[in-house]
């Protein structure tokens, strides 16, 4: 396929999977390792990755003012679009009111959800701090792999200069592997993306509940979801960049198309966060300084998509439920929501497990995800694509206000 550029070699690759998946679902198992294959080199080189570009970001960055002026803009930038995201959720839900009157479903298994609800805030926020370097690095925890990396990076700069040129010339030197191989894993993109899309499909195709489902509340729903998303993803975001960063967003969209339909077909910010970096740093033009810094943290803590989400599916439960919120408790599910979208992992379906942290914050009961469970593929593969996008404008302002040339007009 050479000569069609990549994003339609993955775009053509994404279409082809419908009627494939549809229509010849019995077949799929003959392509679906295309997609296994393809996710299991992206997650192999996530850690050492993440490693080696944050510890050489940081080393770039130096000063711990720097430091500092970046870290707060960043998460900054994360909080205000996330609450904006809410907010949009929030607006879309009170206006279709797509909950009024749907059927509740019984018997759901909670145990899953319970052991969400009960882990607190303050639990992840000191998970952050590794007691083993090692098996967090061995586990893939992110923010405990983020936080050491920092650490790591900032003092590499604060030793004997022998000392630090040679320890920042190795993780240079790594990163830059990394970042080769990323590429190479990037050749095999619209393949992957073919096997994982069929897969999702066909077995979606065969569950005849869920497309019954569709049909009635749950297509309201799904739709009010879309729809926020969508007006968050086309025009809060961009209009965001092009007020702080004074560039064209459609510009730096069509630049991340392959990250942003990769991050569609897999329902997993962490595992499309080779390509993001890729793409911020080679096709937008973001320093690996900036980019480095902010990509990984944002695939962890910046999921625009997943908070509107929390939010949405809290209220089309609790209308369901006939629980009518008052003021007080919609900024409860408002904060919630934001916390609930911090505290998720940039993987599949991690954003319906952790609504029971919003669920248990305003009473409402945790079986009401069993009305949401049916559809929640389809919307997880839209709201990390939403939360994949959000982290690379977030990488656009923070490098123009740092004063960066990018390759963006
Ligand atoms: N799948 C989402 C992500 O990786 C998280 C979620 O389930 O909302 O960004």
């Amino acid at each position: 396929m050479k000569g069609i550029a990549l994003h339609w070699q993955i775009l053509i690759a994404l279409v082809l999977a419908l009627p494939f998946g549809l229509f010849a679902a019995d077949y799929a198992v003959y392509v679906t390792w295309m997609g296994d294959i393809f996710l299991r080199g992206l997650k192999m080189i996530i850690v050492p990755l993440i490693l080696s570009s944050i510890i050489s970001g940081i080393t770039n960055i130096g000063s711990g003012d720097s430091l500092g002026r970046l870290g707060l803009k960043t998460l900054g930038y994360y909080l205000s679009t996330s609450l904006l995201a809410i907010v949009t959720g929030l607006l879309y839900v009170n206006l279709l009111q797509p909950g009024v009157g749907a059927p509740k479903q019984p018997g759901t298994d909670t145990s899953m959800l319970e052991k969400a609800s009960e882990t607190s805030f303050g639990d992840t926020l000191m998970e952050m701090i590794p007691t083993n370097v090692f098996a967090a690095l061995s586990a893939g925890n992110m923010l405990a792999i983020i936080f050491f990396a920092i650490l790591f990076g900032f003092f590499t700069t604060r030793v004997e200069e022998k000392y630090s040129r040679l320890l920042t010339d190795f993780f240079n030197a790594v990163f830059e592997v990394m970042m080769k191989i990323t590429m190479f894993i990037i050749l095999f993109t619209p393949f992957g993306v073919f096997g994982l899309v069929v897969d999702t499909v066909a077995e979606q195709a065969g569950d005849a509940e869920a497309l019954a489902a569709m049909a009635g509340s749950l297509g309201i729903y799904m739709l009010t979801v879309a729809l926020a998303l969508a007006t968050h993803f086309f025009l809060s975001l961009p209009l965001l960049v092009y007020a702080f960063a004074r560039v064209n967003p459609y510009q730096h969209l069509r630049n991340m198309a392959t990250p942003l339909l990769t991050a569609f077909s897999t329902s997993s910010s962490s595992a499309t966060l080779p390509l993001t970096m890729e793409a911020v740093e080679h096709k937008s033009g973001v320093s690996n300084k900036i980019s480095s810094f902010t990509l990984p943290l944002g695939a962890t803590v910046n999921m625009d998509g997943t908070a509107l989400y929390e939010c949405v599916a809290a209220l089309f439960i609790a209308q369901a439920y006939g629980v009518e919120l008052s003021f007080g408790q919609q900024v409860l599910v408002v904060f919630t929501a934001l916390l609930a979208s911090i505290g998720a992992a940039g993987i599949p379906m991690a954003g319906l497990v952790m609504i029971s942290v919003v669920l248990t914050a305003v009473g409402l009961p945790l079986e009401g995800v069993g009305m949401i469970l049916a559809v929640d593929r389809v919307l997880d593969m839209m709201r990390t694509a939403t939360n994949v996008w959000s982290d690379t404008c977030g990488a656009v302002i923070v490098a123009k206000s740092e004063g960066e040339a990018l390759k963006l007009s």
